[in-house]
Parts: structure tokens; sequence; C-alpha cells
């Protein structure tokens, strides 16, 4: 019989992305998806340590493989990813659990397959395999296994090169290392052609992506030339044909932005570009050019608002949204209320707030004027409460707007799908719309969701 694995994905989309490499190298090597995780032969952790609550969760989830492996002395059990990539993080991690088999980093994870040979060669002795590598080898290219075949993530650029003073990423990714233009045209033509309707390129900062004369505005363009170019026939695509050879039209998102390098050219191209979704995702961190100075973030309060007026000029309606932290080292009550105010005046359509979290070995770690976490929750419940009236009223100005729609699935009695600007639309339709573009009048409103009618 063949073995089966069960992969746990814990974090960003960039790690959703890696685990479905996982998945397609394990697939590579004969196994197949197990629906529980108790009928999984290997078992990946795919770890996060981007926040405490993240690894807490992790340690959680761990410390039950060694009641798993009592029923079952033949399961193997890998942790990998960002959490045993942090300097100093094996030697801890394999003695709280012996029990684990393999602990990879996010560097050599395209060697899963051969460490799970190993593993094999070496069950009789009862030893496992850790292996870290301290830094990052260029992009390389594995099989990806997808679940959905309607939206799909694509690598463009992997590591960090930003430290900003709070952040562990740079420190567990490694630098910035951009993927070549031609794999990454190759790997979405392909999507295309299989029918794949919504593409996200991903990248800690996609705005620096470059690949000798190939900035990110070109490979935009260049991916943006892939699908049909005829707007408003609501059904799919009838431009011609293309240079990817099909005449589906698809829509193009990326995350994320830094705004210390999202240039006018690339805002151009998104709002010119057919395939393009007239939405960014643009982190602002804080409304206080003082704290952003203490971040390592190298722009201001008033250049951020400027950047949203760039973005507005070109698209007017474009979706915006953004991370915000509250509780940044030395953090003070009027620091706190100049984001609330960018919040304000900005006017995002969706806001992912954070509570500011140590992390060792980065530089705000070290930063006098830790904030009381009592404060940082009456902050954050503060911008809460004030981003979701923003978003409640905002929704509510769509009303009797017309949205074109690409129908995601089918959800209590609705049809699901987001907007070229990123918005929720849901309408009564057939299943059968699933994976089509079509347009829907606005009826009504909640929260941030819009509710309306299909078009013919
Ligand atoms: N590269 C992206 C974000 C990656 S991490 C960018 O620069 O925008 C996603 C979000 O997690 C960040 O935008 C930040 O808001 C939050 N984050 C990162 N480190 C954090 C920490 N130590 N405590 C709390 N939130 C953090
Ligand atoms: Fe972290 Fe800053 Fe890099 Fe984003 S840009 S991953 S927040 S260091």
């Amino acid at each position: 019989m063949r073995k089966k694995y069960f992969v746990n994905t814990y974090g960003c989309q960039m790690n959703v992305h890696e685990s479905e490499k996982i998945a397609g190298i394990l697939k590579a090597r004969g196994l197949c998806s197990a629906e529980k995780i108790e009928d999984a032969d290997v078992i990946v952790y795919n770890s996060c340590c981007i926040r405490a609550t993240a690894e807490q969760r992790i340690y959680g989830h761990l410390s039950k493989v060694k009641k798993l492996k009592e029923s079952r002395p033949d399961l193997i059990a890998v942790l990998c990813g960002c959490m045993p990539q942090k300097p100093d993080a094996l030697r801890p991690l394999k003695k709280r659990f012996p029990y684990i088999d393999v602990i990879i980093g996010t560097h050599n994870l395209n060697l899963l397959g051969e460490y799970l040979d190993k593993i094999e060669d070496e069950r009789e002795g009862g030893v496992g395999h850790y292996e870290i590598w301290e830094s990052e080898r260029a992009v390389c290219e594995v099989p990806v296994l997808r679940n959905n075949s309607l939206s799909a993530f694509v690598n463009i650029i992997e590591g960090c090169d930003n430290f900003c003073s709070y952040c562990i990423v740079p420190y567990v990714k490694g630098r910035e290392r951009s993927r070549p233009a031609a794999a990454i045209l190759d790997e979405v033509r392909g999507l295309i052609g299989r029918g794949f309707k919504e593409i996200t390129l991903l990248g800690q900062n996609v705005n620096s992506y470059r690949d000798g004369g190939t900035s990110f505005a070109d490979l935009l363009r260049r991916l943006n030339g892939l699908g049909g170019g005829d707007f408003g026939d609501g059904g799919g695509g009838s431009g011609g044909l293309n240079e990817s050879g099909t005449n589906g039209r698809f829509k193009l998102k990326f995350m994320t932005s830094h705004p210390k390098d999202l240039s006018e050219e690339v805002i151009k191209v998104i709002a010119e570009g057919d395939n393009l979704a007239k939405c960014i995702h643009l982190p602002v961190q804080s409304g206080s050019s003082r704290i952003l100075r203490l971040m390592n973030r190298p722009y201001t309060r008033e250049y951020y608002i400027d950047l949203i007026k760039l973005i507005r000029k070109y698209m007017p309606s474009a979706g915006l949204s953004s991370d915000l932290m509250v509780g940044f080292p030395s953090e003070s009550e009027e620091d706190f209320l100049d984001s609330l105010r960018l919040v304000e005046e900005v006017r995002f359509n969706n806001l992912y707030t954070f509570i500011y979290n140590r992390r060792s070995g980065t530089k705000a770690d070290l930063m006098e004027g830790q904030v009381d976490e009592k404060v940082k929750i009456e902050r954050i419940e503060k911008m809460i409460k004030v981003q979701f009236a923003i978003g409640a009223e905002d929704a509510g100005k769509c009303v009797g707007q017309v949205f074109e729609v690409l129908c995601e699935r089918a959800e209590k009695g609705f049809i699901y799908g987001k907007s070229w600007e990123d918005r929720p639309v849901y309408f009564k339709g057939r299943k059968e719309l699933i994976g089509k573009f079509v347009k829907v009048r606005v009826a009504s409103s909640k929260n941030t969701k819009l509710f309306g009618e299909i078009l013919d």
C-alpha cells in the first residue's frame, strides 16, 4: 500500500505555498495524501515563528506526536520551516522533542525527500536526521502540488534584506534572491493553460524583484500579456489568442509590497493591465514617523500618505489593505494616536492589526520602553473598532455599484467571489459559475461583505 503524508501548515501565505512544495516532493516519491493525521505515515509540521503565539501553538501540536508514535512506531515526524531555522534553535528543539525524526530549516527544504530516505536507512539504529543550513542557496525549482484548481500561489522572490527592527523573517528566510523571470513566466503560462483564473505572486518584498534587466514592473507587464485582454465580456474572456496561446482572462495579484519600493511605474502598470487586480497590500506598520524610524522602516507618515494618494490618482477605487502594529517599544499614546489618525485618513478596505511581540535576536527586543501588555491590548482594541466602522461604512457606499467578480466557491447558499478591487461579494447563482468572471450589482452590505444580484 502507498504510504501517506499529512502536512500541517502554520503562518503566512508563503508557508502555505511551501507546503504545496512539500506535498509535491512527497508525491514525486510515491506518497499520497492522507485525509486525517491519524492515517499518515509521514507527518510534516511546516512551522512559523513570526510571533510567540504561533510558536506556542506548534509546540502544543508537536507534543502530541509522542502519543501518536506509541501506537504507530513507524510514523515519521518532520519539523521544518522558520522555527528550526532561528539561530541556535536546533539543539533545544531536539531536546524538547526527541521523538521528531527529521528537523530541517528553510534553506534545505528542497532536500526533504533525500532526508526521508536517510531516515528509513537509519531507522534500525533509531537515529533521526537533523540539518540546518546557515545560509540560503539560489532559488530552487521543486514540484508543487496544488489542492485548488482556480487560485495559485507563485513565488517570485525569496528572503528579505530589510531587517525591520522587530522582525525575525530576515534571520530565517535568508537574503533576497529573485527567481528567474523565464521560470515564473513558464509556471504562470502553464497554470493559465490548465484553467487557473487567479494567480498570486509571492515574496516578502515583491517590489525589489530583479532578474537581470527585468524589474517588477517589467515582470508584471509580461505576465499581464499572458492572458486575454478584453474587459467587459463577463464570461471568462473573449480576447484574441495571446502570448500563452490561451484566450483566458485571469486575475493577477501580489504580496507583499514595501512602501519604500513601490514605484509610480508599478502603480501605472497595475492601473493599465487588464489582468492585474486593482488592489495593493501595503503594510504601514505605524502612523508615527518616529516609531517608523525605530522600526527601520525608511519612510515617514507623510511619504506613506502621499503614496496612497498616488495609487488613488491612477486607480480611484483601488482596494487598499495594510498591516499595522501597536505597542512597539517606546510607542507613546501620541504615537498610537498618529497610527489611529492615519487609519482614519487613509480608510483602508482591510487592516491586519498586530500586537508587537518580542522576538529574540532582533534589535527591537533590546530596545528600552517595552510597552505594558495591558496597554497594547487597549490600543489594538481601539484600532480594530475604528477600522471596523470604516470598513462597514465604505462597503455601504458600494450599494448600487456594479463589480466584476471572479466566482470562487459556493458558500451558505451563495456564490462567493472577490472583485478586482478585492472586495468580498456574495450573490445567488449556479455552481457552474465557479471559475467565471461575472458582473454583480450590489444590493446591500454587511460589515465589509457585499451582497448583490448577478447581471446577465
Ligand atoms: N514582508 C511583509 C510582512 C511579513 S510579516 C512586510 O514587510 O510587510 C507579516 C506581518 O507580521 C508584518 O507586516 C508585521 O505587521 C507583523 N509582524 C512581524 N513581526 C512582528 C512582531 N515581532 N510582532 C508583531 N507583529 C509582527
Ligand atoms: Fe519582516 Fe520587514 Fe522583511 Fe517584511 S520587510 S519580512 S516586516 S523585515
